[in-house]
């Protein structure tokens, strides 16, 4: 019998935070969970609440939570309300948790992974963008902690379990000649492109084989999701920008793949369920029941890959640039992708203006070297103003 891992679970409410109670609660005598948090979600916060009894739950929004703090008190519940970003920190690292589930969705993220990081945490990496922003910073901490760094992007998580065991960070001596990170090409694959001029929040949401929140939703149709996951696979495998191919799969069945040099590739099939890497990463390295249904290769019937079109998918483009760059140029790309995100989910800004933006952003905020964290918060402030600009101009 392994023994019981005590969990945070950043961002409980959102579409990751979700899966992953589904996964816990199938297995009560392995997971506790200590924390839940969430942005302002106070109703679903509560109903979770009730469900896993954690020792602490968080809101960021002071409204939100004291809404909370009143129906906890009224359910007679054990629960200690916090508020505010630096209660984020506080559930990351305290000492009774082993385990901490990293799935806020965009930079808000990235503090309270980083400090799990410093306070030596097992970390399930969903947020991407901890690893964009401040990736030398976060893998140097997880280094000098010694935390263990499972990454929940179901990308990333297939090349972990296709990698050598106890891959180093060295493709060399691993024997690993390419990472081949697949995308499904979302929703916008085929579509003219004198369409993609007008097309609306909700069709950039409705992705073809996977469920997920509106931000990562829209980023996967613009391919800047595959961006991000190109930067983020760079820092995991200590993998150089060209040995990062991406490679377009549109069943989603190959979540990615390894090349090896003696021609072999190895890939992780399944069905296109994220509770597959949370199972995988929680239990790591034992496997358990996720309750994803098995996957039916006749009803999968054939596999497509094609090379993706970096015309269409500028995005793309301006990630593998910003990964070459280096420096701050990565928290730019993302800051300016976040608020072209925010406004075109607001319908103030066009879908293809998200890609103009961010070039706009790139020219404008110039790229500094990255030595402390408050680098890459300063560059992430200056390339939201600059961006907001645009979006109001
Ligand atoms: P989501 O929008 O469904 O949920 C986000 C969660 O973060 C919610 O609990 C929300 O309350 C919280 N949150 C949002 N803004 C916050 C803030 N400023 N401060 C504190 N908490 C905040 O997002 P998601 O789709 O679950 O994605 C979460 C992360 O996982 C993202 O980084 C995304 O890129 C990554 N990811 C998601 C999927 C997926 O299938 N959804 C797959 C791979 C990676
Ligand atoms: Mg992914």
């Amino acid at each position: 019998m392994s023994k019981l891992t005590r969990l945070t679970v950043l961002g409980s409410t959102g579409s990751i935070g979700k899966s992953t109670l589904d996964v816990v609660a199938r297995h009560p005598d392995r997971y506790r969970i200590v924390a839940l948090t969430a942005q302002q979600q106070d109703e679903l916060l509560f109903e979770q609440c009730q469900r896993f009894r954690p020792r602490f739950a968080v809101l960021l929004d002071e409204a939100a939570s004291e809404r909370l703090r009143i129906r906890i008190a009224a359910a007679g519940l054990e629960v200690e309300v916090l508020c505010g970003a630096a209660a984020l920190e506080r559930v990351a690292t305290l000492p009774e948790v082993d385990a901490v589930m990293a799935a806020i969705v965009g930079a808000a993220g990235m503090p309270p992974t980083l400090a799990a990081a410093h306070a030596g945490k097992k970390i399930l990496l969903a947020n991407k963008e901890t690893l964009v922003l401040a990736g030398h910073l976060f893998m140097e901490a997880v280094h000098h902690s010694g935390s263990a760094l499972l990454p929940i992007d179901s990308e990333h998580n297939a090349i972990f379990q296709a990698l050598p065991r106890n891959y180093a960070g060295d493709m060399k001596q691993g024997g690993v000649s390419k990472i081949l990170l697949t995308a499904s090409g979302g929703p916008f694959r085929n579509t003219p492109l004198e369409e993609l001029r007008n097309v609306t929040p909700e069709q950039a949401c409705a992705h073809p084989n996977w469920s997920m929140g509106r931000k990562i939703s829209v980023d996967s149709a613009s391919m800047m999701n595959k961006g991000l996951e190109v930067i983020e696979a760079h820092w995991l495998f200590n993998a150089p920008a060209d040995a990062i191919q991406v490679v377009v799969h549109p069943q989603s069945v190959i979540h990615s793949m390894v090349q090896y040099v003696d021609g072999s590739v190895l890939a992780q099939l399944g069905n296109p369920d994220m509770r597959t890497p949370i199972a995988y990463a929680l239990a790591y390295p034992e496997r358990i029941d996720a309750g994803v249904a098995p996957l039916d290769l006749f009803a999968v019937a054939k596999l497509d890959f094609v090379a993706p079109d970096f015309q269409r998918f500028p995005c793309l483009s301006l990630a593998y640039h910003a990964l070459r760059a280096g420096g701050t140029t990565p928290a730019l790309l993302n800051a300016a992708n976040e608020v072209a995100v925010a406004a075109f989910l607001d319908r103030r800004i066009a879908f293809l203006d998200i890609p103009r933006l961010i070039e706009v952003v790139l020219g404008k905020v110039a790229r500094k070297e990255v030595n402390e964290l408050q680098d890459v918060l300063d560059a992430d402030a200056a390339a939201r103003i600059a961006a907001q600009e645009w979006v109001a101009r």
